[in-house]
């Protein structure tokens, strides 16, 4: 599998996977943990400064949401500049614009020295209101751009064959294929002297005062500096609690008629719908996006997709649907990333984490920002985007101690398959959760009727796992860790799979 969903992406043809060389008695600079934009923009850019660094993924490169994002770079967000002004003031939503426009000349940049062959294109954006009622939301946002001189223009006609009330244009967006870059990135790091091990799961870390112990499944790794580059921070951190897991669904089709749009688009639903263009093996495609949730938190996840492929249908003159994927995002309660010094850390631990839909400019920039913080250079963003700006709560302080004392209760009892089979009640292809004698079990049944009985409780914060039937996964509704039908993590923060009953408790 090459990526955290059954379903495959439009990008995944294109990952590669990398040779690990032994890393034994090494002491790394920095060791980066995560192969996803955040991960290779970051290793790489340290790399150059002469640090030496090792990038650790537990998958492959691309595993995560960046092998199942849409690639839209943007220099405006979903935090609009007008709720960026009221929540951090008018000068915080200059520097958040100004760290935008950076992330993009960043990935221009790299494209050029390398002469990555990525489909990197600038791109108009259009949005539009569609409804009367998103009218407002529009003026709002623009109003807002326009307090911080972002640039902005109301006009008559869109890219896009969807009736609008209201639309603006905005000049010099981007778009690219985020595996090829991320591939090229890896091996300009690589030919830099950079260390890339894949299959290799971090598990926890120890922070000393002059270095830090990664505990990885491949053996301890041993750095001065550890960045979690996992999407959401490691461990049990405050940062779970003021972030929300979401799933967002993409599909790429062709369309019967020759129109397609040249811009990026997006309309201003809740959840809105992103629209852009891409050609991929010869192939021209419409990639549409949108029918966000927070994970968990819908019954049928397959019913997402013919959702969004009938509001497609009603508008565009679609022809094929060729991609269908699902992939998560991480919902920030400010609205702002969170890139630098782990909130737990005393300065050796780094995360980038709480993107929103915005992660291709926000895992870029997080490149600039953490390299300046590692090599001691100031960094315009370092507060704005500070981890350490959320204040614990009364009761996170039990919590952790709870959690960090969990003792795994794991059924010693001798369990019979015939009686959970028959409890469940489970027909082919269907998954459930069971509940037996205090215990709660996580069943799938494969069409060929082989079962598959995990007990349903995430070892990351102990919360009960739903199933997704679109990707084949349990996923874990409060912090985003996700599963598939053997237990193996497909996302973290977990750093544990699901216990598994059906190898050992068979009799
Ligand atoms: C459907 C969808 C569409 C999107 N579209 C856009 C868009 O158009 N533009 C945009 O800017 N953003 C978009 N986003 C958001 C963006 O894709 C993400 O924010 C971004 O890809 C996150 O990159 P990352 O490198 O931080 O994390 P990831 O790409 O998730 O990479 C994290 C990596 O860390 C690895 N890992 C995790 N835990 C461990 C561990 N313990 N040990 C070792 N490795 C570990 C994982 O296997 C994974 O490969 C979209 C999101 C979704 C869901």
């Amino acid at each position: 599998m090459f990526r955290d969903g059954a379903r495959k992406s439009m990008w995944q043809a294109e990952i590669k996977r990398f040779e690990t060389l032994p890393t034994q008695d090494q002491l790394f600079d920095v060791a980066i943990v995560g192969g996803g934009i955040t991960g290779v923009s970051t290793a790489y850019r340290l790399q150059l400064t002469g640090l030496k660094c090792i990038l650790l993924e537990a998958n492959n490169l691309g595993f995560g949401t960046t092998g199942g994002t849409t690639a839209h770079i943007n220099d405006f967000f979903d935090t609009t500049y007008k709720e960026a002004i009221s929540k951090f003031g008018l000068e915080n939503a200059k520097l958040l614009a100004q760290s935008g426009k950076e992330a993009i000349q960043i990935v221009h940049n790299n494209v050029q020295r390398h002469s990555i062959d990525c489909d990197f294109e600038y791109k108009n954006a259009h949005l539009f209101a569609v409804e009367d009622d998103q009218v407002k939301a529009l003026e709002d946002i623009v109003d807002g751009a326009h307090q911080i001189g972002y640039e902005m223009t109301y006009v008559d006609e869109i890219d896009y064959p969807i009736p609008f009330k209201k639309a603006v244009i905005v000049p010099k967006q981007a778009q690219f294929h985020p595996v090829k870059y991320i591939k090229a990135l890896a091996e300009a790091f690589e030919q830099a002297g950079g260390m890339i091990v894949e299959n290799c799961l971090c598990e926890s870390y120890n922070e000393e005062s002059d270095d830090v112990t990664l505990v990885t499944s491949l053996g301890d790794i041993k750095a001065k500096n550890v960045v979690y580059a996992t999407h959401t921070p490691p461990g049990i951190s405050l940062l779970h609690f003021t972030t929300a897991p979401y799933r967002s669904y993409a599909i790429a089709f062709t369309l019967k008629n020759d129109n397609y749009p040249e811009t990026l688009g997006y309309d201003l639903y809740d959840p809105y719908h992103y629209y852009r263009t891409h050609r991929v093996d010869g192939e021209t495609y419409i990639i549409a996006g949108g029918e966000d949730h927070k994970t968990g938190h819908v019954e049928d996840t397959g019913e997402c997709f013919s959702n969004l492929e009938n509001y497609c249908r009603q508008h565009f003159d679609m022809d094929t649907v060729k991609f269908a994927w699902s992939s998560q995002y991480f919902e920030p309660v400010d609205g702002m990333p969170s890139i630098g010094i782990a909130p737990s850390s005393n300065g050796r631990v780094y995360i980038a984490a709480g993107y929103r839909g915005n992660g291709m400019t926000f895992g870029t920039i997080a490149s600039a920002v953490i390299t300046d913080l590692i090599t001691g250079t100031e960094s315009p963003y370092e507060k704005l985007f500070n981890p350490k700006r959320f204040k614990p709560t009364a009761g996170f302080t039990s919590f952790v101690k709870e959690n960090a004392t969990v003792v795994k209760d794991f059924i010693g009892d001798k369990l019979s398959m015939e009686r959970i089979q028959s409890l469940a009640e489970i027909k082919e292809g269907e998954a459930k959760v069971v509940k037996y004698e205090g215990n709660s079990y996580a069943i799938y049944a494969e069409q060929d009727g082989n079962l598959h009985v995990l007990k349903s409780t995430c070892p990351h914060a102990q919360c009960e796992v739903r199933w997704n039937n679109a990707e084949l996964s349990w996923d874990c509704p409060c912090h985003g860790s996700r599963f598939n039908i053997n237990g193996r993590i497909l996302t973290g923060p977990a750093t544990e799979g699901l216990e598994r009953l059906d190898e050992d408790l068979s009799s």
